[in-house]
């Protein structure tokens, strides 16, 4: 039995003599245990935990000494057992030896029992703190590495509370402040990038955090949000904000970054860290769909609004299978026409006890825990049960119009669903139109442009819902082919008194109309906003001034009263100059649309003589190379910015883009705009857009192309170049491009002076362009073509520094043959 309380030593000695001596040594400080021989002693070693040393004679038969240090130090566990051999005291060359083989101290026959006891004690308390230090450095890594968040080397979130609730306690006279910040679309980052990227742009964003100078705790809570906690005298949001923007932009300029703010104003100091964690995240949620605001602080209305949230969620399923959602149908109408242009399916929750829910209260939950879908489709149906069921009755019906949520736009399956919708209750495509929604454009524009493109294929009129509410605007129209765009008056302001409001309104309609896009208005709600809005050339119209959203029964007395054009859509084009006015404003709205308009844009007005640049986009003058300011000096009289030449070619196509009432497009090239700078070359598109009694105004999309016509230039320079080389060489040089496939055929490219004159002839023009038929076959003497064919093919198979040779005659203008020798290259 080994005793628990001392600590066990092993002595290894083939002598008997030997092992009693040293028990009797150290058996009073430890517990003894003996082996004869090396094996024995290994194996031992192994069955003992915790041996403190092993004392081992060095010759022994069997395994010596060496033998079992060496097994020993290979040997992941035996490895740190002290080891104290015993030798002869003149033995010092094997005493050497065994130190050299990992020994750790050495007991010298004969044995003195004191100096033993203390060699063995000082070994076994070195071992014991070397062991010691070693774990302790383990373990401290092991903290340092679990405090930290692996991917962007901040505090995870453990460390971060600890520290946030520590600097809480620490400061209790300070306002402090607990901070979240959050990247939009950081999935769709993801999904693009890929998630190494991923994870480089959250260590980036650790850094950011590191490079802030501001007194805080801070760390990464999860996914892409960091977590701060500081005083409210240190919390700058603006530089927070462009911080993390700048930064993230700077390294991955290909991904338009929004960064949000949400912040809980640490009022309960002994609240879980955690809880305030959800405060701020609950204010960040609540400008998640905000293009307007990046921060916002956390009020408790928001709890409450987090309480009912959770009740919805419970009970929608419930809801939908007992058809609490019900379809109301709000009808457009074709103002001009006084018609009826369709009708838009909006959906209601008739709650038993709540009464009617608007569905501004549960689309957003539902868009955020993807339930959208089912309404959603729900939905779909049941707008086909009610179309179906007037054509059975047969009354005349108009196309209605169906919400299709961001959700949707990313299930691959939608055009299945909608296009199995019509087949079950046998409608037309033309019987549903599709709405879907601007932001989604935003968020992931290739996957908007295949699904619209994939139900456009399919035959049904897709409108884009809410145009001009995010930013994207115009650049949108030219990827995203839709059939119709809809304006919410209540974004753009629309409202006839306010005129900052109608011109932004004008400017998106007549661009739309550009486009060829109709518009629809909807929220109008007075007889002066429908009036207004005819006067812009926008007809089709929804809105409370015309009907509410009613149910469906009420929808279809109004079919049967009405009768109506169907819905066609129509485009409308205009010709007076009134909307160019309003588009002309300097509304912030409008400037946007117009700078996020193409690429260089401007708006000029010319009299047949005179051009004048009314309005220039940023981009314009970026490619121009100039400023606003030195532009503004010359856009009064255009025309001086060019020579004569230019100048004429500038007014023809003013007269073309009038006469034709297309796009014209020219190249122009304009003086530069400081003496001993280079000449601007620009490739412009005018199109028309208004007249009046003496003047017309255009738009005008330019590009710089000086850099491409420079290469052009260079080019030809190089071919005069060249060619002056070929004529002052004395022997005849044609270059000809010869079909791989048939050497018989080619094209004679270019040929010197002297190739003409060697054939007899008098002027180059003289010398006969057999274009398309054979590399000049006709002069080669009849018997001697294939010899010539031959060379060639032999100089086509060929490295290109051979050079391939033959002699053979041609046929001259007057019919006299002349010997020569073909160098081939
Ligand atoms: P939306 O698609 O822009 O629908 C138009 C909203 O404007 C409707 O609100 C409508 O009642 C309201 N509206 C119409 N004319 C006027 C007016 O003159 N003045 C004012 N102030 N409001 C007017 P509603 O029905 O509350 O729907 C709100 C939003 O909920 C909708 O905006 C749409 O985004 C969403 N939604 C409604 N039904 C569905 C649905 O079935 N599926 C999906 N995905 N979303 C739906
Ligand atoms: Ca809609
Ligand atoms: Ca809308």
């Amino acid at each position: 039995m080994i005793s628990q309380e001392k600590s066990v030593i092993l002595i290894v000695d083939d002598s008997y003599v030997s092992r009693a001596l040293l028990a009797k040594i150290f058996s009073a400080e430890y517990q003894v245990v003996e082996a004869e021989d090396g094996a024995e002693a290994l194996a031992k070693m192994r069955r003992i935990p915790d041996l403190a040393a092993v004392i081992l004679d060095i010759q022994m038969p069997v395994m010596n000494g060496y033998e079992v240090l060496q097994i020993m130090q290979k040997d992941e566990e035996l490895c740190n057992i002290p080891v104290i051999v015993d030798t002869a005291s003149d033995d010092d060359e094997s005493q050497l030896q065994a130190l050299d083989y990992g020994a750790a101290d050495v007991l010298i026959k004969p044995f003195n029992s004191k100096i033993c006891r203390m060699r063995v004690r000082n070994t076994i308390l070195r071992q014991a703190a070397a062991r010691e230090k070693a774990h302790s450095e383990l373990l401290e890594l092991q903290l340092k590495t679990s405090e930290m968040d692996d991917k962007a080397d901040v505090y995870n979130r453990r460390t971060f509370c600890r520290m946030a609730e520590n600097y809480i306690h620490e400061h209790p006279e300070d306002e402090l402040l607990f901070v979240n910040i959050d990247i939009d679309r950081f999935k769709v980052f993801n999904d693009v990038f890929g998630l190494a990227t991923g994870d480089r742009l959250l260590r980036m964003l650790g850094d950011v955090c590191r490079s802030m100078q501001a007194e805080m705790i801070y760390g990464r809570w999860e996914a892409d949000h960091f977590v701060f906690c500081l005083k409210r005298s240190e919390f700058h949001a603006e530089e927070f904000l462009t911080g993390f923007s700048t930064a993230a932009s700077r390294q991955f300029p290909d991904f338009e970054f929004v960064f949000r703010i949400g912040v809980y104003e640490i009022q309960n100091r002994e609240l879980d860290i955690s809880l305030m964690c959800d405060r701020a995240l609950l204010a960040l949620r609540s400008i998640k769909e905000d293009y307007l605001h990046h921060i916002a602080f956390y009020d408790d209305s928001m709890r409450m609004e987090m309480r009912r949230e959770q009740e919805i969620i419970g009970e929608m399923e419930k809801a939908l299978e007992s058809g609490q959602f019900v379809v109301y149908l709000q009808p457009q109408v074709d103002y001009a026409g006084n018609c009826l242009h369709g009708a838009e399916a909006l959906v209601r929750w008739i709650h038993p006890e709540r009464g009617v829910i608007s569905p501004g209260e549960f689309i957003p939950i539902f868009e955020q825990n993807g339930f959208i879908s089912k309404l959603d489709e729900y939905v779909w149906k049941q707008t086909c049960i009610l179309i179906r069921s007037w054509l059975d009755e047969g009354i005349p019906t108009v196309p209605i119009s169906v919400n299709i949520s961001r959700h949707d736009i990313y299930n691959p399956r939608l055009a299945e669903i909608i296009s199995g919708l019509l087949k079950q209750y046998q409608l037309e495509p033309e019987m549903l139109r599709l709405e879907i929604t601007e932001s989604a454009y935003m968020e992931d524009p290739r996957q908007l442009t295949r699904t619209v493109d994939a139900l456009r294929q399919l035959g049904f009129s897709v409108e884009m819902d809410d145009f001009g509410s995010g930013y994207s605007s115009l650049n949108m129209l030219r990827d995203v082919p839709v059939d119709m765009l809809k304006l919410d008056m209540r974004f753009l302001g629309g409202d006839s008194e306010d005129t900052r409001g109608g011109s932004i309104l004008a400017s998106v309609v007549r661009m739309a109309h550009w486009i060829h896009l109709p518009v629809l208005a909807e929220g109008v709600e007075t007889r002066e906003q429908a009036e207004y809005l005819k006067s812009i050339g926008c007809l089709y119209m929804q809105g409370y001034y015309f009907y509410r959203p009613i149910p469906a029964k009420e929808f279809k007395q109004l079919l049967q009263q009405k009768s109506n054009d169907h819905g066609r859509i129509t485009t409308f084009e205009d010709d007076d100059a009134a909307g160019t006015a309003d588009f002309l404003s300097p509304s912030a709205q409008a400037t946007l649309l117009f700078n996020s308009y193409v690429g260089g844009a401007a708006i000029i007005e010319s009299d047949g003589t005179n051009i004048e640049a009314l309005r220039v986009n940023d981009r314009f003058i970026e490619l121009l190379g100039t400023t606003m300011e030195e532009y503004s000096k010359v856009q009064t009289h255009l025309l001086d910015r060019f020579d004569a030449e230019n100048q004429e070619k500038f007014i023809n196509t003013i007269r073309t883009a009038i006469e034709t009432e297309q796009e014209t497009r020219c190249e122009l090239c304009s003086l530069p705009f400081k003496p001993g700078e280079e000449k601007i070359y620009t490739s412009i598109n005018l199109r028309c857009l208004a007249r009046n009694a003496s003047r017309y105004v255009f738009y005008m999309a330019m590009d710089n192309i000086t850099q491409q016509v420079h290469l052009q230039q260079q080019n030809r320079r190089l071919n005069e170049h060249l060619s002056a080389v070929m004529n002052s060489v004395p022997c005849g040089i044609f270059q000809f491009s010869i079909n791989h496939e048939n050497f018989y055929h080619g094209t004679l490219l270019e040929y010197n002076d002297t190739a003409w004159k060697m054939m007899g002839y008098r002027r180059r023009e003289d010398y006969p362009q057999h274009d398309n038929g054979d590399p000049r076959m006709a002069d080669i003497y009849p018997t001697d073509i294939p010899l010539f064919v031959k060379t060639a093919e032999q100089a086509r198979d060929a490295d290109y520094s051979e050079r391939f040779t033959c002699e053979n005659r041609m046929v001259k203008q007057d019919g006299s043959v002349r010997w020569v020798s073909t160098l081939f290259q």
